[in-house]
């Protein structure tokens, strides 16, 4: 007796597709089968000869809960990461209140926001510029053994909870995090370049939007990416680049990956369609990130990576702020309003239109950047990010011919606002599953109770495979 069959589900299998009837027990992956006639199951899920990813996986949200829960909660997070087709979400340690860098202050969080999740769960670990100088590195191989996935260091100030780090105390970080087994992932600007252009702007009087991104110029990325690189050289951690917002990047990541370091990278959404000019001039604030949008050729580039393989993954980098008091307040400016937008709910319909659709990636590929390389990264593989029968049984189903339009105003998070406001798609989430259940139906909405999402651990240390195909 199985709980559940997926019919008419349309599997990758490398480039091809094909169409089979999928099993499923004890919310995990029981079986695949032509026929299903004479089958005793529970409950028929027609999956309508969709494409049936395995559940897509977002290793780099900031969901402000416990602490700045007027921004975004576990709840509203979650449920736009199930709207966007997304069956897991790896939540970043700076955006709460306290910050996540020791075993008690995660188990506060996971407390805080435990009956609140829609979909599955990990954690990041932290490490700041204040654990290194007050003594507290041992925290970061009590993190690991606890299950966080990997460790965030902040060149530049984000959160004040969560200190930056000097380039001394990221050696120091990298060294900690280097005798764990698991990635420290850099938030890569560098902090002089960034504070010191930001200032000669503002003197100069610079009020446009696009100053923002101008100021915070691709060089300050370089650089800091070229340290990283040269820390993980010198320590053998396993470095890996946030948010990568620049072809230079890319390029930085492809020559050090080909000398044997490493080194891996995501890239958002946002960095591959948006432009800083025309995005900046449009949603002023509201296309404010940081690292900024950035130019064309960038677009470009980081596709290209993605197909040589230096860019190994997509992730959001969802962090909103409160339209009202944070982005949109009387008297703030492109300086003063806060930096970061939404994007959970997006990622998978923007990477599925703009990637898969528009033949600038093959199936192969859009499987490994949006599920498979994240959990191999991450450790949770092949429990996530895998059709393998014994995996959860996590699916986001999509209709790839489907055309809509991203409105602000319908998203399930909490602040209503996206610099994609009016992008036009092709392809949309019909269905996400999440161990076996439905979470999300494009019909009817979110479809199970607060709190059915469960947290997931590190299963083990695995490292993607880094070679670069030319
Ligand atoms: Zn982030």
């Amino acid at each position: 007796m199985y709980d559940l069959i997926i019919k008419n589900a349309r599997i990758p299998q490398g480039d091809e597709m094909i169409l089979t009837n999928i099993l499923v027990k004890d919310e995990k992956i029981a079986g695949f089968i032509d026929e299903i006639d004479g089958i005793e199951v529970k409950e028929v899920i027609d999956a309508k000869g969709f494409l049936t990813l395995p559940g897509c996986i977002d290793s780099h949200t900031h969901f402000m809960d416990p602490g700045f829960t007027h921004r975004e909660n576990f709840l509203t997070g979650t449920s736009g990461a199930a709207a966007g087709g997304v069956t897991t979400i790896i939540d970043m340690p700076c955006c709460s209140v306290p910050s996540v860098r020791s075993v008690s202050q995660l188990e506060n969080k996971i407390e805080k926001i435990r009956d609140k999740a829609i979909v599955d769960y990990g954690f990041w670990g932290g490490v700041t510029g204040e654990d290194v100088r007050e003594g507290w590195l041992h925290n970061v191989k009590e993190q690991a053994d606890y299950g966080v996935i990997g460790f965030k260091v902040y060149m530049t100030p984000s959160v004040p909870t969560y200190p930056r780090v000097t380039d001394p105390e990221m050696h120091e970080a990298f060294k900690a995090v280097a005798e764990t087994g698991l990635p420290i992932g850099i938030h890569a600007e560098n902090f002089a370049m960034c504070d010191y252009y930001v200032k000669k702007f503002q003197k100069d009087g610079r009020m446009d939007g696009p100053a923002w991104a101008e100021a915070r110029m691709e060089l300050a990325e370089k650089v800091a990416i070229q340290l990283g690189i040269s820390f993980a050289e010198d320590t053998g951690a396993r470095l890996h680049i946030v948010h990568m917002s620049t072809g230079i990047g890319a390029k930085l990541v492809k020559e050090a990956k080909m000398r044997g370091i490493n080194v891996t990278s995501e890239t958002c959404p946002h960095y591959l369609t948006l432009n800083y000019k025309e995005a900046m001039d449009k949603y002023g604030a509201f296309a404010k990130i940081a690292p900024p949008i950035r130019a064309k050729k960038d677009n470009e580039e980081l596709w290209n990576g993605i197909i040589d393989g230096s860019v190994d993954f997509i992730a959001t980098d969802h962090a909103p702020y409160n339209v009202e008091s944070e982005k949109d307040k009387e008297g703030m400016n492109i300086w003063t309003a806060f930096p970061g937008i939404p994007g959970v709910e997006t990622m998978v319909p923007i990477i599925i239109s703009e990637g898969y659709n528009k033949g600038r990636i093959t199936l192969s590929k859009l499987v490994e950047i949006l599920s498979t390389n994240a959990a191999k990264h991450y450790g949770i593989y092949p429990k996530k990010g895998s059709l393998n029968i014994g995996a959860d049984a996590d699916f986001t189903i999509i209709d790839l011919d489907k055309e809509w339009t991203i409105e602000k105003e319908k998203m399930y998070c909490l602040a209503k606002y996206t610099p994609f406001d009016g992008f036009k798609l092709k392809g949309k989430v019909d269905k996400t599953l999440v161990r076996g259940k439905v979470v999300f139906d494009e019909s009817q909405g979110i479809t199970v109770v607060e709190g059915y999402g469960k947290i997931i651990k590190r299963q083990s240390i695995q490292k993607l495979d880094r070679t670069i195909r030319f």
